[in-house]
């Protein structure tokens, strides 16, 4: 049947808010798929930043990376990468062009809210041993407990070794839960707000209840757990103070709803937008700009922190990457933030069909609809946003209609409601144009975080027009 006139005017004029999966080529729907399976996989072997530092490391050195030490000098087509004390990369194909003329940067975090292990952990009560935590990131403690839990991390020892700590991922492993009250007696509790109906002292793990066989000692479960930690790792009760373990869900990342058309799991914030800010990275050829993606640490605590974006590492990886191109000039660092682009690949909450109050549904995000641009972030008049100018979102609306690749214009939540921050401000700040651009996610920063494998592609293939730009 003919359009009509006014369908026809309204088809041109209007915001089109189809969602990503209409009309889909039957073959590109298969690279999404495939494209998602990959990301199935990261998902599971990475739960910690320190995972995904070594993850990325692995996947840049097979594709010719070589870490930035070993390169003297640098010419169009190199490619370099330099980790930061394990837990932060960064990594940079040299361009053509100079790069005092701008480099095109994407940069994500490899952090996720989790409960840490505090420095004096294991205590026992109640005939139980227990584990005390201290949470990191912005997490609704209500959520962390009666699921099963997975434990990774590092001990380090006084004479410097690393002991590596994996459980409760393998099926044969132990996991570990926070316990609740059951209904019957929550009486109380449930007279409490959400907020306030789990604090954070009560985020205590559950590890052990056989006690050491001898009458003459106290603290027998206590015991026997140290001892069961001491025959495996070598270790005593002291070495906890200088461990970094992290207590992340155990369920493994998953294919979402009948038509398998999303992904649940765990740390989708803001490793869905890492891995497809390294997916990009590593197809890359020789770029005209150079191109530099940034897996950052902290981000969830304020981006502080040697590792976080905040630290000098980051300059010092630009300044080598100049040093070694033979560009020193007066300043020549500064200029080239300066003159910079980049994207700011961290995700953004999804509206929620539950849940439809909190939004401004004619400016929220959708799942399947493609990658958020969100122009400024911050909350309540603004506060604290990196607010991208309109040359720079325009010139990005330019990059991504060229290439006919899906994208959505978002706002979190109602102007009053609230909002959230990402590393954009911080790059923002030296000078460089920075755009929000990420995945929409629903249930973020729950133990168990939903996204759209459509727009994971569409990340993926966005990341990549802009460094081709
Ligand atoms: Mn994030
Ligand atoms: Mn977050």
């Amino acid at each position: 049947m003919e359009k009509t006139k006014g369908q026809e005017l309204k088809e041109k004029l209007f915001v089109s808010k189809k969602t990503g999966w209409e009309k889909l080529a039957s073959d590109v729907k298969d690279k999404v798929l495939k494209f998602n399976e990959g990301y199935i996989s990261f998902l599971n072997k990475c739960k910690t930043e320190r995972e995904c530092a070594l993850y990325a490391k692995k996947i840049l050195e097979e594709h010719g990376f070589v870490n930035l030490g070993e390169a003297s000098t640098l010419s169009p087509g190199d490619k370099v990468y330099y980790i930061n004390r394990k837990k932060a990369v960064y990594a940079a194909v040299i361009g053509e062009d100079m790069l005092e003329e701008g480099l095109n940067l994407v940069g994500a975090h490899i952090d996720s809210p989790r409960l840490d292990l505090k420095p004096n952990p294991l205590y026992e009560a109640g005939g139980l041993a227990l584990l005390k935590t201290h949470y990191y990131g912005g997490i609704k403690k209500y959520q962390w407990t009666t699921i099963p839990l997975s434990m990774r991390g590092v001990i380090v020892k006084v004479d410097g070794e690393v002991i590596d700590v994996c459980i409760g991922e393998n099926e044969d492993d132990p996991i570990f839960t926070i316990t609740d009250l059951l209904p019957h007696l929550a009486y109380k509790q449930e007279k409490k707000t959400l907020g306030e109906g789990i604090a954070g002292e009560d985020l205590n793990i559950l590890v052990g209840s056989i006690p050491y066989e001898d009458e003459k000692v106290d603290e027998k479960i206590k015991l026997n757990i140290m001892n069961l930690l001491h025959e495996k790792y070598g270790i005593v009760e002291k070495d906890f103070t200088s461990a970094e373990i992290e207590i992340v869900p155990a369920f493994p990342a998953r294919s979402l709803g009948f038509d398998k058309s999303m992904v649940a799991a765990y740390g989708q914030d803001d490793r869905s937008c890492a891995y497809t800010t390294l997916m990009a990275l590593v197809n890359l050829d020789c770029p005209r700009k150079t191109a530099v993606a940034l897996l950052a640490d902290k981000e969830e605590i304020g981006s502080v922190g040697n590792t976080g974006m905040y630290s000098q590492n980051f300059e010092v990886f630009i300044a080598s990457l100049l040093d070694k191109t033979g560009q020193n000039g007066h300043n020549v660092l500064e200029k080239t933030l300066c003159h910079s682009k980049m994207l700011s690949s961290d995700v953004t909450s999804a509206a929620d069909p539950n849940y439809p109050d909190v939004d401004d549904s004619h400016n929220a995000a959708y799942l399947g609809q493609g990658i958020a641009l969100c122009k400024y972030t911050g909350s309540r008049g603004k506060s604290g946003a990196s607010d991208a100018s309109a040359e720079f979102v325009g010139h990005i609306r330019g990059i991504l209609e060229k290439n006919n690749l899906a994208y959505q214009m978002a706002d979190m939540g109602k102007v009053d409601e609230g909002g959230g921050g990402t590393i954009a401000y911080i790059l923002a700040n030296k000078g460089v144009d920075v755009l929000d651009c990420g995945v929409p996610v629903l249930s973020m920063h729950a133990p168990y975080e939903v996204t759209s494998k459509f727009d994971i592609y569409n990340a993926y293939e966005v990341y990549l027009a802009f460094y081709h730009d």
